[in-house]
């Protein structure tokens, strides 16, 4: 099947970034097969189903390099007792009994509605984090087979942790890690880690061991807040990344999520090993926790992606909060504007080449055909020196209209067409109270 995605204005991204109006790009399976001129490309392939794109700007699907799609039901719901006031007890009071209260219908439920949302925001791949101590065995194959439904592309983990039990979820990730294997290019699997101070060296050891043998990555979140550090300097007597380091965690496939409270030594310590770290700005925010010293990051030339931390799907609104994030941060209005958007279109790819073995976020002849076309007029002239202008003051509220991904039409017109997201999100909406409930009673 042949598709033209014509008189639209077509950002290829790459390294040779191109922006060409009344443009159009050919799909046939699932690759791209043609770029260009509209008129060209209609001479070209005559047969092509045309999908109108007038009025719309087309560019590569964007990837999330981090979410959690688990925490959907907590949307709307009263943390019983005290507010929490600092991290840990965040997680104590919520997210560490919103994963205990899941169920196998509420696994599926939970990412089923993020997946809708990623593809309502021209979310084509994910990178995902997932906890369900109540329901862990198996949980991966829910999500795996939601993903497929949805038809995105998606990495997953399972967060080994001893905070429940000891080495809880190694033999679920191992399970999924080796039934994956290289995997097609939809799913990946890595060795999903909670964090540093909820692991101990024993269980740590034999994580590395299954990554190390299977040739996967760690995904796990480091120094996140304060208490990640000072639990690594008590008991080990090294902060979080050194202690990672030397239990053989970091690596070229490896993710550090977050990375704020962490030294110059441990940066260069990041750098050398060429792990790569994923930035998540509106939940650092949200959070409470602390800045990111991002640009020490990127001075290093570490590979630092965006991801939402399960906050939402909306890769361009977290670009923006990025944006925003570090100029305030610095207290300088010359930094970030090609450094958040280069997180989220450069790096990005170099993290899911690493997980996928593809090469996503560009339109070029041969690339995967993931796109997200955006209902955008400009109100400028738009090319290839100004388009980061556009993006971080107009595309970033713009709304998308038609999302491929595997050459494949997930939405048209604003209309999702592989899921009935009504019937979804009424299915949740009943399942909900009984989650709450059962995490009251936790
Ligand atoms: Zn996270």
């Amino acid at each position: 099947m042949t598709t033209r995605f014509e008189n639209g204005i077509v950002v290829t991204l790459g390294s040779n970034n191109k922006v060409l109006w009344n443009g159009a790009v050919v799909t046939e399976g699932e690759n791209i097969v043609a770029v260009g001129d509209t008129a060209e490309m209609n001479k070209r392939f005559p047969e092509a189903e045309a999908i109108n794109c007038a009025g719309k700007i087309v560019l590569p699907g964007f990837i999330c390099a981090h979410h959690h799609f688990y925490s959907t039901m907590a949307r709307g719901m009263a943390i019983p007792g005290e507010p929490a006031s600092n991290f840990v007890e965040i997680l104590e009071r919520l997210w560490w009994k919103v994963d205990r209260a899941l169920t196998e219908d509420d696994i599926t439920l939970s990412c089923q509605i993020p997946l809708i949302e990623c593809i309502r925001n021209g979310t084509t791949t994910v990178i995902d984090h997932h906890a369900s101590p109540g329901m862990r065995d198996g949980s991966l194959d829910l999500i795996e087979n939601a993903v497929r439904q949805t038809g995105l592309r998606a990495s997953l983990c399972y967060e080994v942790s001893d905070r429940n039990v000891m080495g809880g979820g190694i033999e679920e990730n191992e399970r999924f890690i080796k039934k994956i294997g290289k995997g097609d290019g939809q799913i990946a699997a890595m060795m999903g880690l909670h964090a540093s101070f909820t692991l101990s060296d024993e269980t740590l050891e034999k994580c590395v061991g299954i990554a190390k043998d299977t040739g996967v990555g760690c995904h796990v979140h480091v120094a996140e807040d304060l208490a990640d550090r000072e639990d690594s300097l008590q008991k080990y007597g090294m902060p979080t990344v050194h202690r990672l380091d030397k239990m053989g965690v970091s690596g070229e496939k490896s993710l550090f999520i977050h990375c704020i409270h962490i030294d110059e030594s441990e940066m260069d310590l990041i750098a050398a090993t060429k792990t790569s770290v994923v930035h998540n700005p509106e939940s650092n925010m949200n959070n409470a926790v602390g800045v990111s010293p991002l640009l020490g990051l990127l001075k290093r030339n570490i590979v630092v992606g965006l991801g939402t931390d399960g906050m939402s799907s909306d890769m361009l609104s977290q670009m923006r909060a990025a944006y925003l994030l570090h100029r305030l941060a610095n207290h300088d209005p010359r930094v970030a504007f090609l450094e958040a958007p280069k997180l989220l279109l450069e790096n990005n790819p170099q993290i899911a080449e690493r997980q996928f073995g593809i090469r996503l976020g560009e339109i070029a002849e041969g690339s995967p055909a993931d796109l997200a076309i955006i209902d955008y007029h400009p109100p400028t002239a738009l090319n290839e020196a100004n388009f980061l202008g556009h993006l971080i003051f107009g595309l970033v509220d713009a709304t998308v209209d038609t999302t491929v991904c595997k050459g494949k039409i997930l939405m048209r017109s604003k209309k999702i067409l592989t899921l009935d997201e009504e019937q979804i999100a009424a299915r949740s909406r009943e399942l909900a109270p009984q989650m709450w409930q059962r995490l009251a009673a936790l």
